[in-house]
């Protein structure tokens, strides 16, 4: 089974290795996300022993390589690679259906791919780019974006649990669990998720009376004009309740009713929880942050200025806020495609 082709979602940090580095021809991710019940996928992500002998096994369903058009397949590259694969003992191993999720550094490191992103698999593939997750979402399902959300923050917990944080000694993998076991001290990391709370602020209009949403301008998109919505880290010993009204008062020096809870979304940057609600305006006048925010108004619901993208939390929220007052977006000004 050697020279099996094998799939691989390929990341480097907080980006997905794709075909032509179009987010919308993802074809890696999705190719393994259609080939492998994502049950099956989520919960074999992060078994990260190199089972040889799973490797190796022929029982498996091989429909999933069916899709893949052998005849440009690179044998001699491919087999290469597989055995670079099966003989590596770092990389986190999908084992069933050969399919497997990798750090990029490590793909490198084994010539999985090569340094331009010459392929393993086959021509299909050939010009393989990164792109960052964030311009992932608006592309593929909620599901599908978990799964690759999982599969990046995984990969890095892993990278940055390779020695124990008490004693230092070199950790080993839980053979069933998701975590790094230290074998002096037995201390055990396991996978840390940061929460952040994301809110949206609306009010009433003093004199108009018309509904407004509380939208700010980041520093970082400052060259997008892109306005988002407040956010921040919920600090150790903090409610998340407490989390937005502090997190409010401190980047736009607002006060705010008691938040409600929306929904959440999985946020691999690196490791965050985006937590989101929304609040009603309750006191204050608008002082930004000057070190985040370059900007902060209230809109008016049918005059909004460019937004985060669909598949994007942020996006969910002010549509909700929209809705709540029978807005359409669509009657809105355009709303920018990617983040
Ligand atoms: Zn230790």
């Amino acid at each position: 089974m050697k020279n099996s082709p094998k799939k691989a979602l390929i990341i480097h940090r907080e980006s997905v290795l794709c075909a032509d580095g179009t987010p919308a021809l993802c074809s890696i991710s999705e190719e393994i996300l259609r080939t492998k019940n994502d049950a099956g996928f989520a919960v074999n992500l992060g078994f990260f022993e190199a089972h040889g002998e799973n490797a190796d096994d022929n029982s498996v369903d091989d429909s999933a390589n069916n899709s893949v058009d052998k005849s440009h397949t690179n044998t001699n590259q491919t087999a290469a690679s597989c055995g670079a694969l099966d003989d590596c003992d770092v990389f986190d191993g999908i084992s069933a259906n050969h399919l497997y999720v990798i750090s990029l550094d490590y793909a490198l490191s084994c010539g999985v791919i090569g340094q331009h992103g010459d392929v393993f698999l086959s021509s299909e593939y050939k010009s393989l780019q990164l792109v960052e997750y964030r311009n992932l979402v608006s592309h593929h399902s909620r599901h599908a974006n978990e799964l690759i959300s999982r599969a990046i923050q995984l990969s890095l917990w892993q990278a940055d649990h390779r020695f124990c944080s008490r004693c230092a000694a070199p950790t080993r993998k839980h053979h069933f669990e998701h975590a790094m076991v230290c074998p002096r001290c037995r201390h055990r990391a396991y996978p840390r998720v940061q929460p952040c709370i994301i809110v949206a602020i609306t009010r009433t209009h003093p004199t108009g009376g018309q509904p407004q949403i509380l939208l700010a301008l980041h520093q970082r998109h400052t060259a997008t004009g892109m306005y988002g919505l407040v956010a921040g880290f919920v600090e150790a010993g903090e409610s998340l309740e407490s989390a937005v009204r502090r997190e409010v008062l401190e980047e736009v020096g607002l006060t705010i009713d008691e938040p409600r809870y929306i929904g959440s979304q999985p946020w691999p940057y690196p490791t965050n929880i985006m937590l989101g609600f929304t609040a009603n305006w309750a006191g204050g006048e608008i002082c930004v942050q000057p070190n985040e925010i370059t900007d902060a108004k209230f809109f008016d619901l049918d005059k909004l200025p460019r937004i985060p993208a669909v598949g994007t939390i942020a996006h969910e929220l002010i549509v909700n806020v929209l809705s709540a007052h029978g807005v359409d977006l669509a009657d809105n000004q355009p709303v920018s495609q990617t983040d």
